[in-house]
């Protein structure tokens, strides 16, 4: 067993902590603040290959595993939740699907283009109805000679405004439940696809940055060569992807913590009441060792999480527990950061606002924390 990381992802550790420090801590206030979308990082995270992992080579990708990914979801959550959720809809949700589930003719001339940051992709899987039952599905996918018709619409949907690339998951049989689900690629702009729509941003508590819309289907027409996988097959293809997502979920939530604790650490040093730094008094020791504790069970969770998906081997309630444990670490690690910054830790005087209000969403998406309980417990019970 080897606890450390190897060369080459201490090299994207490296490089990913470099490109944030230099190019995204600058904006990190501002863009969260100004809910503004950071077109101006895309092209720069293409360069570095950051929305090439786990994708063959073949097409451009890095060829790089789970692990790797998990730390430059880390490294980038410290200074940017918002830019960890632009990365991981792509890598994690989006392109997986495409790699394993579509034709070639599909992959040649789609995957190139967003792992370029040429076509951002999104997951549609949530519908008003659907959110943690996410079997209730209401969109329909009437299949019309060659074609499909879709109709309905989704929410919540990540990076939904600035993508050309949609994995939509539709009804194609309301008999069959669960069974009649399917998944389709839409592509924006193209022929059909003129009813497809996205929504304004949603004012959120948190991840500004990353902008999260509706998604409205009316009379989308898509080619059969559209779908991915089988028909019926879209339930299983959602739930194995988001296997995927919740490590990426995890590795963002262990960051978040991570930044909130160096942050803690620094201001406990210094700052002075009754005549010594407030970290020379044992109640503030505890919390900060609570804290440490924590943060680095989250990794190691997480990090155990993606070497078995990396292995094949089955990751279902390894990538829950890490998502559970980490996201949680994450809301209590940011509170207690809040309350030792004291009257400080309220104001945008220092990000650990900020982490707090990101920490918070971890917890609620890619399956919530009572979700992961339960997945939890059906694969300890089965
Ligand atoms: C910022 C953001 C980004 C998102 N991005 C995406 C995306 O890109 N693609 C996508 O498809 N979705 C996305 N989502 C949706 C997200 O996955 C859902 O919000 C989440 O699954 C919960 O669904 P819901 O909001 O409808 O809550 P509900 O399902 O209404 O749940 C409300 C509460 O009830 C609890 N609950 C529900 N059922 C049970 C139960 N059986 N037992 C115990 N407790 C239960 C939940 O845990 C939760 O606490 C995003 C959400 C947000 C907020």
């Amino acid at each position: 067993m080897d606890f450390q990381l190897s060369e080459e992802q201490t090299l994207i550790r490296n490089m990913v902590h470099e490109f944030v420090e230099q190019h995204v801590r600058p904006m990190a206030d501002e863009i969260d603040r100004n809910h503004r979308f950071p077109e101006e990082s895309i092209a720069p995270m293409a360069e570095l290959g950051l929305f090439g992992f786990n994708l063959p080579e073949q097409y451009g990708g890095s060829g790089i595993d789970s692990v790797a990914y998990a730390v430059a979801s880390e490294e980038m959550a410290k200074v940017s939740a918002s830019h960890a959720m632009i990365m991981g809809s792509q890598c994690t949700l989006t392109t997986p699907i495409l790699v394993k589930y579509a034709s070639d003719e599909i992959k040649e001339r789609i995957i190139p283009k967003m792992i370029a940051g040429e076509a951002l992709g999104c997951f549609c899987l949530t519908e008003p109805g659907a959110g943690c039952d996410a079997a209730s599905q209401r969109t329909s996918a009437v299949r019309q000679g060659d074609s499909y018709v879709l109709n309905g619409s989704k929410m919540w949907i990540t990076n939904a405004p600035q993508s050309k690339i949609f994995i939509v998951f539709a009804m194609t049989d309301f008999n069959k439940g669960v069974k009649g689900i399917s998944a389709f690629l839409v592509e924006r702009g193209a022929p059909g696809a003129e009813g497809l729509s996205t929504g304004h941003p949603e004012e959120k508590m948190g991840m500004g940055a990353s902008h999260t819309t509706e998604v409205v289907l009316k009379n989308v027409v898509v080619p059969a060569a559209n779908r991915l996988g089988a028909e019926g097959q879209g339930f299983k293809i959602a739930m194995e992807t988001l296997d995927g997502g919740r490590g990426g979920g995890a590795a963002m939530a262990t960051g978040l913590a991570q930044a909130a604790l160096d942050s803690t650490v620094a201001y406990t040093k210094e700052r002075v009441q009754f005549g010594r730094p407030i970290a020379a008094n044992q109640g503030v020791q505890w919390m900060i060792a609570d804290m440490a504790t924590r943060i680095e069970c989250a990794r190691l969770m997480t990090h155990r999480a993606a070497a078995a998906k990396d292995s094949g081997l089955p990751c279902t309630k390894e990538s829950a527990m890490a998502k559970l444990y980490a996201t949680e670490t994450a809301m209590y690690v940011t509170e207690k950061a809040v309350q030792l910054h004291g009257g400080l830790g309220y104001t945008r005087a220092f990000a650990v606002e900020r982490l707090m209000r990101e920490a918070k969403l971890t917890e609620i998406f890619e399956g919530t924390s009572e979700i992961q309980r339960i997945v939890i417990a059906g694969q300890v019970l089965r």
